[in-house]
Formats: structure tokens, C-alpha cells, sequence
């Protein structure tokens, strides 16, 4: 864990670390900008922003990571996880960085094919899939991993039914317990994931199931993530490694060509620096599990948060500001919309706020201990409690960094709400911000048609 008072107490910093305190850099301007450029004003008091130079720097440090430790040659798809970030620009900037899409329902699909993401790039993970979902994932050629008997059952039923050129695999449970964030845990004994690897008869199972297929060419494993530490998500990998390996063995050839290790590196909410990085995590995996890299397995990769989280940040307007019990308390537009895992369960994903003035400037001025509202009706809609802040005021703003993966792209309709603009931002050559529209502010029109509003006699005639 890295502590906070290493890096100051601006919004520079990260010190010795110099793509931190770049991201950190480009983060003021892009703020000040929004406000000068009226992204971000009394009409529009809440965005979201992205840093599409340090998406790429993401992007590119994770094919890195693993080109370093992997046999040349050896196939590699860095699948990213569309549930993290579902907006189409982001998976579009990721594709032309070399990276493919892991996606989990027919949504997330649509999004990534939106994109452009060519149908090799793709792997379909979902729980859930109808056998229509599968019939087009394996008519469009896309790679599937099986979750459960049932499904590689119905799988059975297509490939015999028509010839496809989909990698198949199924996902396996390794159950190593749980991280310290229970809901995101998947690997524990009783997960909802997968195959049950240390379930009794499983072992045997698969390696039965795989003899009968000689087209399931693929394991799967996904055992990493918020909460979960690095040892534990490595050992995972070793676990489906080995098991890879018993396969071929009884099988007596090398039937299982390709281990897809999942996703879930953790991103550090605790300050600008990265950590860990995935050039520690690969280092890590090719200790622990050095056959893996070694050219005889093709690998896949389903990063998700790891690879957008600290590029995006939220900045809120400060509608009012009162005092409760003796603590200041700054009303924002920032609440259970756009952080909804923060707001219910605050123990578990606390943001940090940066303070801007009104002009969007890092705001100066002696820390007081304030609390950071949302503008839902519920006393529970606090964005952070607690923080030590220059003080904020009226129509100064509030941001919440780290907040590019499952945050503002993940919008609740609390309240009727709107969903934020999203914007990207660049710095330009001759100085100061570009930005592009990611996604559209949510018009009232729009809140209206969603909620019904086509429909409105349609109680009352019924
Ligand atoms: C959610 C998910 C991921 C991505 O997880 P992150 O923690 O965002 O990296 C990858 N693979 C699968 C199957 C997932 O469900």
C-alpha cells in the first residue's frame, strides 16, 4: 500500500513516478478546461472525464508487461472486460491500442462489434447465455468459454449442427476463498462462477469432457479481483495451469492449446500512483507459473479496471454548502448516479475528492474535515465522509479521480437523475485541452421516453 502523504498534498505529485504525475498534470488542465470551455457550469454540473493519453499508456504497458515474459511468437489476445467500461469510443481507442474485448452479454457484444472489434478479438464469458446468444457467437466466429455442463451440452448441439471457427473452452473455478471484498470474489467454494475445480468428480469430469470434445481447445479462469491479492490470483493461474497440462497428458496430445487467465489486477484508489502494475503482475505469473510463457500455450486476457479506472474522474459543482453536527457538508451532483458502489458500500470502494475552486484550479487553503453529498433523497447518498479538503464553497467543484471503470459509465437512475456527459480530453500541441464527446448528457426528453413515456394512458385504459 502506498501512503498518501508520499505525494503531496496538491494535486501534483507522484513523485518518482513519472506517468503518474503526467496523468496527474493533465488532470488539472483537463478540469480547468471543462469549466473554461463550459463543459462543466450551473447548467451542466456534473461530467465525466477520460484520458485517452493515458488509456493508451495503459493499453500499451500491458502488451508490454507480457511481451517481455512470453516466448515470441506465442498467440496473445488482451481481451479488456466491457462490463468496466461499456462506451463505445473507449473500446474503439482500445482496438487501435491492439486491444480486444471480453464480453458477458448479447449488451456488451453489440458494443464491442459498434466498435469495430473483430470477431477473433472477441471472447464470451457471459453466465447466462440464451442459444441464440451462442448460435451467433459461434456463427460469427467469436471465442466462447463454456460455464457449466448445461451450456457445453447446448454447444454440443451447434457443433455438430454447423461447422464454426469459435475457440471453445470452458471456465473452471479453482476455489481458493475469497478476497476482501465478498461480492467480488469469485473464486470462493461456493461461486457462482464456473466449474468447481476441488468439487468432488470435477477433475474427472473435465478431463472427460475434453477427451469426448476434441474442439474444447481452451481453459478459463477468472480469479482475480478488487480485494484479491496477487499471490492468490497467481496461484489460480498455476492451478488451471496444471490442470491444462494433466488434460494433455491423459489425453495424450496437446488438445488444450490456449489458457485465458482472466482479469481482476486491483487498482490502488489510495492515492495517484499505480500499483500494482502489470508488469509486476506478469513477472509474478512467469515465476510462479513459468510453462505458461514458455510457447506451448496461447494466452488470453480479460483486464477490465485495471486498465480505465485511474483515467477517469468525475467533477461535480458544489450547489450549496451547510454545517450538520459540527461537520461541513459540500451538496454536489456527484452521488449514488454515478458512484453507486461507493454510496452502498462505502467500506469496501472509498474515493478520494480532489478540491477545485470555481474557476476549476486545484483549491488552496488550510484542510477541514467535510463531508462530500451526493443529490439523491437519501441520507446515505455521501460520495465521502470525512475528508480532509481545503474547504469547499459554493460553485467551487468536487472530483472524484479513479473513477473510469465501473463508475460514471455505469449510470443508476436514482431519482431520475441524468446520466453525465462523458468527454474524453488530449492535451494539444500548441498547449491547453482538447476534448471529444464520448456519450451525450442524458436530455429530459430522453428521461422521459425511458421512463414510460410513450405509454402514458397505458394504466389507466387497461
Ligand atoms: C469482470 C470480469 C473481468 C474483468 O475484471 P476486472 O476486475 O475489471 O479486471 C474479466 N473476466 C471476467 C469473466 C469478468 O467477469
Amino acid at each position: 500500500m502506498v501512503d498518501m502523504k508520499d505525494f503531496g498534498t496538491g494535486h501534483t505529485g507522484a513523485e518518482g513516478h513519472p506517468e503518474d504525475a503526467e496523468r496527474v498534470a493533465r488532470r488539472d488542465e483537463a478540469v480547468r478546461a471543462a469549466v473554461e470551455q463550459g463543459l462543466l457550469g450551473p447548467d451542466a454540473p456534473i461530467v465525466g472525464l477520460l484520458d485517452v493519453a493515458g488509456i493508451r499508456d495503459s493499453a500499451a504497458a500491458l502488451r508490454a508487461a507480457f511481451d517481455a515474459v512470453i516466448a515470441p511468437g506465442t498467440p496473445v489476445l488482451h481481451a479488456f472486460a466491457v462490463k468496466a467500461t461499456p462506451l463505445v469510443p473507449v473500446l474503439s481507442l482500445l482496438r487501435a491500442a491492439g486491444i480486444g474485448a471480453e464480453v458477458a452479454s448479447a449488451g456488451e457484444l453489440a458494443l464491442a462489434r459498434a466498435a469495430g472489434v473483430a470477431p477473433e478479438h472477441i471472447v464470451l464469458d457471459a453466465p447466462a447465455k440464451t442459444p441464440a446468444e451462442l448460435r451467433e457467437a459461434l456463427e460469427l466466429g467469436i471465442a466462447v468459454n463454456a460455464d457449466n455442463p448445461q451450456e457445453l451440452a447446448r454447444i454440443d448441439g451447434l457443433v455438430r449442427a454447423a461447422k464454426t471457427s469459435s475457440p471453445l473452452g470452458i471456465r473452471v473455478n479453482p476455489q481458493l476463498g475469497a478476497g476482501a471484498i465478498e461480492a467480488l470474489s469469485t473464486a470462493t467454494a461456493t461461486s457462482k462462477f464456473g466449474v468447481a475445480l476441488r468439487d468432488e468428480g470435477a477433475r474427472e469430469w473435465l478431463v472427460r469432457a475434453c477427451t469426448e470434445r476434441p474442439w474444447l481447445t481452451r481453459l478459463h479462469a477468472h480469479s482475480g479481483s478488487q480485494g484479491i491479492p496477487l499471490s492468490l490470483m497467481a496461484q489460480g493461474v498455476a492451478e488451471t495451469y496444471a490442470l491444462a497440462e494433466e488434460i494433455n497428458r491423459r489425453i495424450g496430445r496437446r488438445q488444450i492449446d490456449t489458457i485465458d487467465i482472466g482479469g481482476g489486477l486491483p487498482v490502488n484508489f489510495s492515492s495517484d500512483v499505480t500499483t500494482p502494475t502489470y508488469a509486476q503482475y506478469a513477472r509474478l505469473l512467469a515465476e510462479a507459473v513459468p510453462g505458461l510463457f514458455d510457447g506451448r500455450y496461447g494466452l488470453v486476457t480479460e483486464f477490465g479496471r485495471s486498465l480505465l479506472a485511474k483515467h477517469g474522474t468525475v467533477v461535480a459543482r458544489v450547489e450549496y454548502t451547510k454545517r450538520a453536527g459540527g461537520r461541513a457538508v459540500a451538496v454536489t451532483h456527484a452521488g449514488v448516479q454515478v458512484a453507486t458502489r461507493t454510496v452502498y458500500a462505502p467500506a469496501s470502494w472509498p474515493l478520494r475528492i480532489l478540491a477545485y475552486d470555481a474557476k476549476g484550479r486545484p483549491k488552496e487553503g488550510p484542510e477541514v474535515v467535510q463531508d462530500v453529498a451526493g443529490p439523491a433523497c437519501f441520507a446515505g447518498d455521501l460520495l465521502a465522509t470525512g475528508q480532509a479538503l481545503p474547504l469547499l464553497e459554493q460553485g467551487d467543484h468536487a472530483a472524484a479521480p479513479d473513477t473510469g471503470a465501473y463508475y460514471f459509465a455505469h449510470h443508476y437512475a436514482y431519482n431520475s437523475l441524468t446520466r453525465p456527459g462523458v468527454y474524453g480530453y488530449a492535451p494539444r500541441v500548441d498547449g491547453g485541452i482538447r476534448f471529444a464527446v464520448v456519450r451525450e448528457p442524458q436530455t429530459l426528453e430522453e428521461v422521459v421516453a425511458e421512463s414510460g413515456g410513450g405509454h402514458t394512458g397505458a394504466l389507466t385504459a387497461l
